[in-house]
Parts: structure tokens; sequence; C-alpha cells
């Protein structure tokens, strides 16, 4: 276990700091994200919600009809998704 302390600084905001040497690619923090979103190149084969990519055989995508931005897998990801529009009022 590293021994990291975060640190408040006006100028660089809050961060990490560690005075150990900490290997190139070390995994140091591991947190799910607040927010996350599709890059466009992947609004028509992934889902909106779970990300999952499209198998254009066997799954059929369905369109938001609240926002026509994103297409989901399931009704799961879509009650999902829906939560967020309540959540954001979009
Ligand atoms: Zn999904
Ligand atoms: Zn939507």
């Amino acid at each position: 276990m590293l021994g990291v302390e975060v640190f408040e600084s006006e100028e660089k905001g809050r961060g990490l700091l560690t005075r150990e040497r900490i290997e190139q690619g070390k995994t140091i923090l591991k947190q799910s994200p607040l927010v996350s979103v599709l890059k466009d190149r992947f609004v028509e084969t992934r889902c909106g919600s779970c990300f999952s990519e499209f198998d254009l055989e066997r799954r059929k995508k369905k369109k938001c009809s609240g926002c026509s931005l994103v297409y989901y897998c399931s009704v799961n990801c879509q009650v999902i998704h829906s939560l967020i529009h309540q959540l954001i009022r979009i």
C-alpha cells in the first residue's frame, strides 16, 4: 500500500501526494467515474448506458425517445438511462 495523502493547492487544485517512488503504470487509486459518456464515434455501435457493443444480429438497439441522442440494449439500460433524464431533466 502506497502512502498517499490528499493535498490542496490554490494553483493546482486538489491532488494526491506521495514521497515514495511510483513505478510507471502502477495503479494507486481506483474509483468509479461520476459521469461517463460515449465518444461520438461509438454512439451508433454501443449502448449509451452499459457501453456494451451491439450485436446487430442478436440484440436490437432502441433509440431513447427522451433525448434521441443514445441507443440502449435492454429494458434495464433504458430504466437506468431514464433515471439520468430525471436527475438532469433533459
Ligand atoms: Zn446496455
Ligand atoms: Zn435519453
